[in-house]
């Protein structure tokens, strides 16, 4: 039975729990639907494309510097699921930051490529402006390192034109690259 009311319903409070609830399912779902998305003309055209894996990967800068599109088709990507949401971020700052605020000299990223977004005392979001990443794994490293490692890179195949023989892949030292069927393009971390 439905109830009549004449009074409109109350924002919810953006709580830490409510903030979780909304978006690690609404982005996490974004994240892969969009990928998905941005492949599909793709997959009428190749069976398989290249991706790397990122439990393989040890970011050794090359993704950024071997593909053959400048910038390159890898970029980071993130996995909300296992981030920490930290107010110390070891993708975002830089070790020798003076302060954990969003100053240029703070950040580790080159390019400035990871928006911060307060969202409860002591907890921050961290999202990636892909069109300014070049993939150089930077970010990806500093999360590994002191962080959960929710930083990951992918080959954005929006962007790959799948080259018969991946020149990333040819460089790549820990053979993090491999064929993957096109209609399963992405090696997600969190899902
Ligand atoms: S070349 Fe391999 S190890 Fe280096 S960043 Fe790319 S996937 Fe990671
Ligand atoms: S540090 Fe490198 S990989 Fe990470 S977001 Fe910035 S440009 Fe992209
Ligand atoms: S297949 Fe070609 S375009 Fe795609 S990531 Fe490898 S080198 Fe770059």
């Amino acid at each position: 039975m439905t109830q009549a009311s004449t009074t409109p319903a109350q924002p919810e409070k953006l709580t830490r729990s409510g903030f979780l609830r909304r978006w690690l399912g609404g982005l996490s779902l974004a994240l892969v639907a969009g990928l998905a998305g941005a492949t599909s003309w793709k997959s009428k055209r190749k069976t398989q494309v290249w991706q790397l894996d990122p439990h393989k990967c040890v970011h050794c800068g090359n993704c950024e510097h071997a593909c053959v599109l400048k910038p390159s088709a890898v970029k980071a990507v993130h996995a909300y699921v296992l981030c920490g949401y930290c107010k110390l971020c070891g993708g975002y700052h830089h070790p020798q930051a003076k302060n954990l605020d969003t100053a240029a000299e703070s950040q580790l990223c080159p390019t400035g490529a990871i928006k911060r977004t307060f969202i409860e005392d002591p907890f921050y979001e961290y999202t990636i402006i892909e069109e300014k990443c070049i993939g150089c794994g930077v970010c990806v490293k500093g999360c590994s390192q002191f962080g959960n490692g929710s930083l990951f890179l992918q080959v954005r195949h929006d962007r790959c034109v799948n080259c018969n023989d991946c020149a990333i892949a040819r460089v790549c030292p820990v053979q993090a690259f491999r064929l993957v069927p096109a209609d399963e393009p992405y090696l997600l971390k969190g899902v």
